[in-house]
């Protein structure tokens, strides 16, 4: 194999020959079929017939009015349809796979798209097989090929040239080297499958649930079309105005937007969350996340930095106390307050050295900033650095004592060993959580020899390993065996091994982490910690922070609880420890059957049950491997549990957000078709003309409408329970969908009739359209909370202010400069009519808040 893999530059001339390594996308639309699109809707089309039928009637200026706003309703649609997709695309371009390859002389990540055949690529369990190509170097290698041959039983690959391996298969235990043989459409994935790369688009439960209430409303509202229509015929109206009336009323009153609402707050509100380190995979559970009553989170990385650094070491001799922080490797050896030389102590010595040749990890400094850092996993990072303290150097050591065998890693088995050549013998140097470790040991390296542990002394070490994990370490057991001539395999290497210590390693909790719980208090929603830590570690940590009474569980407990126990115990019980991702499917198993909403948090292969399971499944973006983040329905890019409440109070933001806009958009129609119902009904001319119907429809509420979908998340939503699942969307809305109708209807045709009476027809309809304007205007910044007042943060809305201010303007321009007033059938208003209207729609706005204000003293 090539040490040093392809240089950068033939990398890049390989892409160009062969092209990304992607399937092929799925070709663009068309943008002017996704324009015209937009008028192929069936209202937009009628409304398109009605102003073929007014053009030849002579209406012209109606006919080019209605033409307009068709037209500008489509441009609006298709922009927002544009952003909506643009923000989707974002998001799939942050969800790319990364691959570690060979270039150069040094690992690096790149996108996986830019693998070349000729790469060498590092492959762990977890990890999605990115081209493919052969094994070229392998540690109990076993991949899933089911997504190639079906097959479910993973295959162990050998690197004896016959190991090939397939593009969309995956590694589920070991690690390896493989050298990419073809990439893309070359591929036999790509050869077989026409499977595109994109994400699938699917609706969520409320865009399904929004278009059959859309169509149940929209039916409702054809129906009280045409009985305006035909009341029309019947009270004397020429035929064609009623005509012209009742489509644009029903253009107007048929909620055909309601799903798109949904659609477009959703994209605008993921694209905030990953400005906030939280990626949507799945748009629907942005809707559950308003849900969430239990978020079970892991421990290290999520809860704590996991910047890992050895502290102390337990020898038969006594314990070793090291200083320095952080991954500098910079510190001193004490023991019981005097200096000690970590070179002269064998004990200490092979500790050290057996830490670092069990271990996947690498110090490097950065290259512009000098600082140090962990390639790999911190935990084993935090042994390369101790070492490092002691001049013991890993890459040194590493060529001295050559690979024979390597058994990774599991979060199941909690342990891993590599059996390394070594001055002729071959020596197995293993790490584990110390209980397991020390159950394989049968002797100890006490004072520079061997000798037989007694069991007394291995209870006395654990006892002396609870203390240590008490104070909140998290710790390790090492150990060594010299290997005979027989077999190697997992378990020679692993049993009857010589302890040589345990290292206690100090994690400390995220300071963000504390604020976060105690907002999840507020929020109604219990936390839980569930870890393949030392039960006592777990509780240090979670006492910390305050997760828990106290209570623990182990996974050895938990075996032994049946489902209904179970059941019973993550009632009471907040943290988990010494668990495998087997236990933790069966606690968010038993969570969901208690009725709970779950959120769950994974980065192993093996968590990907139970992040499928869970109501919201949560990868770790830094640490996750691959299937955990494909299993998920979020990613978060920095592993921080903090970001987890942050999404969680974005998706109440964001579910909070298509409400009000629903609200606001569903009590306008209903206004408008009660208003021109109730006149022709009652015999009264038209108090709202067709183009005037259109126009509120489309710019008045319209342009707010957007603003309310982008409204910045109220504070209020944490200090509430989380929503019920399956609760409906219009609960408590009866405020806006019963009683402002009511009051816009009674206010705007009270004031038509009354200026109608006065026999100045032109008048009485400047005044309904002008007063529904400005009803709307007031009723769209009440909208912006459903249940609390919102006088405070009146202006906090930059968008709508924006959209009520060009409204307004807009409005006075149709007023006020008479070749528009002709085209809109109004006419100049007086200050003795406004008034009026600023009266009412004052009126309206107090009684809203006083309204919503009553409902939160009696709540
Ligand atoms: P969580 O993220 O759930 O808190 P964890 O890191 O605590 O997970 P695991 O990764 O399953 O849980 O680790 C369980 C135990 O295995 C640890 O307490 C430690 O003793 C041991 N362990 C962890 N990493 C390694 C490693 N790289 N090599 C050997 N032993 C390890």
């Amino acid at each position: 194999m090539d040490k040093k893999g392809l240089t950068s530059k033939e990398a890049a001339r390989r892409l160009k020959e062969h092209g990304p390594n992607e399937l092929e996308e799925k070709k663009k639309e068309n943008i002017l079929l996704k324009f015209f699109s937009h008028f192929l809707d069936f209202l937009v089309l009628l409304l398109i017939a009605a102003a073929i039928v007014a053009f030849f009637l002579g209406e012209i200026v109606d006919a080019i009015m209605i033409g307009i706003i068709v037209l500008m309703q489509g441009v609006l649609g298709f922009v927002q349809e544009y952003r909506a997709e643009k923000a989707f695309d974002a998001l799939r371009r942050m969800m790319s796979q990364k691959s570690r390859v060979l270039r150069d002389g040094h690992f690096i990540e790149v996108d996986t798209r830019e693998l070349v055949p000729g790469d060498i690529v590092l492959l762990e369990a977890g990890d999605r097989v990115p081209a493919d190509g052969v094994v070229v170097e392998e540690a109990v290698l076993s991949v899933d090929e089911a997504a190639l041959s079906g097959e479910s039983v993973p295959v162990h690959k050998h690197a004896d040239g016959k190991g090939k391996m397939f593009m969309g298969t995956v590694v589920v235990s070991g690690k390896g080297k493989m050298l990419v043989e073809s990439t893309g459409k070359n591929t036999k994935m790509g050869k077989i499958s026409e499977i595109v790369q994109t994400v699938k688009k699917e609706r969520t439960p409320l865009e399904v649930g929004m278009e059959k209430t859309g169509k149940q409303l929209g039916i409702g509202a054809l129906t009280l079309c045409g009985i305006v229509f035909i009341a029309g015929l019947w009270q004397g109206f020429p035929p064609f105005e009623m005509f012209l009336t009742s489509v644009s009323l029903a253009v107007a009153a048929i909620p055909e937007g309601l799903a798109a609402v949904v659609v477009i707050t959703l994209a605008v509100g993921v694209q905030r969350m990953s400005r906030k380190n939280a990626i949507v995979k799945k748009l629907k559970s942005v809707e559950t996340l308003g849900c969430a009553n239990v978020i079970c989170t892991d421990k290290t990385g999520t809860l704590t930095k996991n910047e890992m650094s050895v502290r102390t070491v337990l020898l038969p001799g006594g314990e070793v106390e090291v200083s320095g922080s952080g991954y500098a490797p910079k510190g001193k050896f004490s023991s019981d307050g005097k200096e000690v030389a970590p070179g002269k102590e064998r004990g200490l010595r092979m500790i050290m050295e057996a830490g670092v040749l069990c271990n996947g990890a690498y110090l490097r400094t950065d290259s512009k900033t000098g600082a140090w850092g962990v390639l790999g996993d911190p935990t084993e990072g935090s042994l390369v650095v101790l070492a490092a303290k002691a001049g013991i150097y890993k890459e040194e050591i590493e060529k001295k004592n050559p690979v024979v065998a390597e058994f990774p890693f599991d979060s199941t088995r909690k342990m891993m060993s590599v059996v390394r050549k070594s001055g002729g013998k071959k020596i197995s140097y293993v790490k584990g959580a110390p209980e397991i470790v020390l159950s394989e040991s049968t002797r100890i390296l006490d004072g520079g020899k061997a000798r037989k542990l007694t069991e007394a002394e291995k209870k006395r070490i654990e006892e002396q390993n609870n203390g240590l994990t008490s104070r909140g370490y998290r710790t390790l057991g090492i150990a060594y065996k010299e290997m005979g001539h027989g077999k190697i395999n997992q378990k020679s290497a692993e049993s009857g091994l010589v302890l040589l210590g345990i290292v206690g390693i100090m994690d400390s909790p995220r300071e963000e982490v504390k604020n976060a719980l105690a907002l999840c208090r507020e929020a109604g929603i219990r936390v839980i910690m569930i870890t393949g830590d030392h039960p006592q570690t777990a509780n240090a940590i979670a006492k910390e922070l305050g997760i828990g009474n106290g209570k623990f569980l182990i996974g050895e407990e938990l075996d032994k609880l049946d489902e209904e126990g179970l059941r019973k115990a993550v009632e009471e019980i907040s943290v988990y420890a010494r668990v495998s991702p087997e236990h933790k499917l069966r606690i968010v198993d038993a969570l969901a059957g208690n009725g709970h909403v779950v959120a769950v948090t994974g980065d192993g292969v093996n968590d990907a049950p139970a992040l499928k399971k869970a109501d919201i499944g949560v990868a770790m973006g830094i640490t996750g491997t691959e299937v955990a983040k494909e299993s998920a329905d979020i990613v978060l890019s920095d592993d921080n549990f903090a970001t987890i409440v942050s999404a969680i109070e974005e998706g109440r933001g964001i579910y909070e957000n298509i409400r009000k806009t629903l609200a606001f958009l569903i009590s306008g129609n209903i206004a408008e078709v009660a208003i021109i119902f109730i006149a022709v009904v009652a015999g009264f001319p038209l108090p709202l003309v067709a183009i005037q119907i259109l126009w509120i429809n489309l710019v008045t509420d319209g342009l707010p409408a957007i603003a309310l979908a982008m409204d910045p998340i109220d504070k209020g939503l944490m200090h509430r329970k989380p929503r019920a699942q399956g609760e409906s969307v219009w609960k408590g809305m009866g405020l806006f969908l019963l009683e402002y109708p009511i009051i816009v209807t009674a206010s705007c045709l009270g004031a038509f009739v009354y200026f109608v009476e006065l026999g100045d027809l032109l008048l009485a309809q400047t005044m309904a359209f002008t007063m529904l304007m400005m009803f709307e205007k007031v009723e769209a910044f009440s909208c912006r909370s459903l249940e609390r007042p919102v006088w405070r943060e009146l202006l906090a809305n930059k968008f709508l202010v924006g959209a009520t201010l060009l409204t307004l303007i807009l409005h006075f321009a149709i007023l006020y400069i008479p070749f528009l007033a002709g085209l809109f059938y109004v006419k100049p208003l007086g200050l003795e009519h406004w008034a009026i209207i600023l009266a009412a729609s004052i009126a309206c706005f107090a009684y809203m808040e006083i309204r919503k204000w009553m409902g939160m003293r009696k709540g």
